[in-house]
């Protein structure tokens, strides 16, 4: 897997699996996309489908071009659907529900977890194997964390987790305080500590620390911030090994033995 953007202007991270490929959002254009697979050597006409977090246009707005050029597949809620139509149009969609589990070709099993953000049917996704095992839990624009997500992800091989800012740096930065507000809410976003809460819970193998501001985060804060949380409550064992993306850097793909 291999996250191909991940900031405010665009999101979409690449899952393969034996034969399959798929996209998490698709927020960056048709252009981007190609680009960016052919990075880690992957074409765009081998993609299967696109499931859908939710309806901000930093996560959909590819989706027109990839339904009307490469004819996919969408699976997103309905009421994210029904906000969508008029910019994505005709797409093939297939709807999702939240607890519900559904198939995502032969191999892998996908459970949509609700999460709280200023969107109509905001989701997170957990991706296991047809054997039960979590693979890959994706946590993206979500303002709040609980224990119904921290149970739901425990123990998931790999965490595509949003760490947007840093608490310190965005209360200083120049944001208008409504901005700051909007972020700071049980609406927004995830900070770099509630990134290490949300790690030290759930124990994953690998973090890929994603969603990053350009204005209120960094890679040595956010590292910082995150590893000093972490090496208080995990021994070395259980300590993640973390890659940082943060959309201006090559995309990194990610492999891992299912
Ligand atoms: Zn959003």
């Amino acid at each position: 897997m291999c996250v191909l953007a991940s900031d405010s202007k665009g999101n979409s991270t690449f899952l393969s699996i034996g034969e399959e490929r798929y996209l998490i959002d698709a927020g960056i254009s048709v252009s981007k996309i190609k680009k960016k697979l052919f990075e880690i050597g992957e074409e765009i006409s081998e993609l299967n489908g696109v499931i859908i977090t939710h309806e901000h246009i930093d996560h959909i707005s590819g989706i027109k071009s990839l339904s009307e050029k490469h004819k996919l597949r969408f699976w997103l809620p309905f009421d994210t659907y029904q906000k969508i139509k008029k910019k994505a149009g005709n797409i093939d969609a297939e709807f999702i529900e939240i607890g519900e589990e559904f198939e995502l070709g032969k191999n892998l099993i996908v459970v949509p977890y609700e999460i709280s953000h200023d969107a109509i049917y905001p989701v997170a996704y957990l991706i296991k194997s047809t054997k039960g095992e979590p693979i890959v839990g994706h946590l993206m624009d979500c303002g709040e964390l609980n224990s119904y997500l921290m149970d739901g992800f425990r123990n998931v091989k790999i965490l595509i987790l949003e760490s947007n800012h840093s608490f310190d740096l965005l209360l200083k930065s120049d944001y208008p305080p409504f901005l700051k507000q909007r972020i700071l809410s049980s609406k927004g976003h995830l900070s770099n500590w509630d990134a290490a809460k949300f790690i030290c819970e759930t124990r994953p193998s690998i973090v890929i620390l994603s969603h990053m501001s350009e204005k209120n985060n960094n890679i040595e804060t956010a590292l910082a911030e995150i590893e000093d949380i972490c090496s208080r409550h995990l021994d070395s064992s259980s300590f993640p090994f973390f890659v940082v993306v943060n959309g201006k850097e090559r995309s990194v793909p990610i492999f891992a033995d299912i």
